[in-house]
């Protein structure tokens, strides 16, 4: 019985392909490569194509005995969402409706969904429990909720269970040193300041230095992506011993501040990194802190890389070695 992974060539998704296949799981990858790099992929077997395409992955689902179902396709950036709201309602709203589709016609009844902070918008309070209020301040985010709806009707319905994880600032490299992060255009806080510490940036713009934190720079709590990875797995056994679906927020629970982040780069890098004060960037919440408590009680989860030098490092080191990413196709 093989996990078919929806978006294995991207970054989160790669790391699961990568934590999936030294478990010696059967894998299969659906990945058009729009986003994702076939070079990121460490084990299964990869198909190129779209989840939109109902015949394509007609013939994934015939060919392969697939148990359960890992979610990552979807577009991702906050501001390309805010500007061209439909692609993200097409790609990841209806992609996820076509994979529902596909899964409930093959039988295939467990999807672990690859879910965000962005689900929040501004939070109420801080740590973030799974029970706050869901009030997206992006079309990214308002898309994933959708997803996350669509999954509990879809159990409701045919009982195809759900768990949504809910990240927060996902960074780092696999230890190998083989797979790490690469976005085109980056738009993330650790690989932006790396490319500056490299001189691929001649500086890093903060976005608001006037919020109510301690230094005035947003907080957000930084996740290792192998431990997000790990969480997948956790949550695809929690599935396979059919236990009821449910959300988890995954985060360290620790926040730090932009300029925080760029002294611990500075301290690992033992490079320069300039910095220039920007306005904010809309949509960005002042403070955003995961309470993983939930994750840990039912799900077993243990983040093993909390220390957010040791992210960075991790981070580092894929950059030094592969300072202009994956090789283009
Ligand atoms: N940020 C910044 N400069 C950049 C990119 C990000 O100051 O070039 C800030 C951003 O405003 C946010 C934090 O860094 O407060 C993390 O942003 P990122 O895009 O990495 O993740 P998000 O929290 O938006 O998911």
């Amino acid at each position: 019985m093989a996990v078919l992974v929806t978006g294995g060539a991207g970054y989160i998704g790669s790391h699961t392909v990568a934590a999936l296949h030294e478990r010696g799981e059967e894998i299969v990858i659906v990945d058009n490569l729009q986003q994702g790099h076939r070079d990121a992929i460490l084990g299964g077997k990869l198909y190129v194509g779209d989840l939109r395409d109902e015949a394509f992955l007609d013939h994934v689902f015939s060919e392969n005995e697939i148990d359960s179902v890992i979610h990552f396709a979807a577009n991702s950036l906050v501001g390309e969402s805010m500007t061209n709201p439909g692609k993200y309602y097409h790609n990841n709203v209806y992609g996820t409706l076509c994979l529902l589709e596909a899964m409930n016609k093959h039988g295939v009844k467990r999807i672990v969904f690859s879910s965000t902070a962005a689900t929040y918008g501004e939070p109420e309070r801080v740590p973030i429990a799974e029970s706050d209020r869901t009030m997206p301040t992006n079309t990214y985010g308002e898309t994933k909720l959708a997803m996350e709806k669509m999954m509990k009707w879809f159990d409701t319905a045919h009982g195809i269970r759900y768990v949504s994880l809910r990240y927060f600032n996902a960074a780092g490299a696999h230890e190998s040193g083989k797979i790490g992060e690469d976005h085109s255009p980056e738009t993330h806080l650790v690989p932006i300041v790396l490319q500056a510490a490299l001189g691929q940036r001649s500086h890093i713009s903060v976005f608001g230095e006037d919020y109510s934190t301690e230094d005035g720079t947003c907080v957000r709590d930084y996740v290792h992506v192998s431990d997000l990875a790990d969480a997948h797995i956790l949550a695809v056994d929690r599935l396979r011993r059919e236990e009821a679906s449910a959300i988890y927020n995954l985060g360290s629970g620790q926040g730090f501040s932009v300029k925080q982040v760029i002294d611990i780069a500075r301290a690992v890098t033992e490079r320069d990194i300039p910095v220039v004060y920007e306005a904010r960037r809309s949509g960005d919440p002042a403070v955003l802190i995961a309470s993983s408590e939930r994750a840990r009680q039912e799900l077993g989860w243990e983040p093993k890389r909390d220390k957010l030098e040791d992210i960075i490092r991790s981070a580092w080191q894929w950059h030094l070695a592969n300072p202009q990413g994956y090789a283009k196709a």
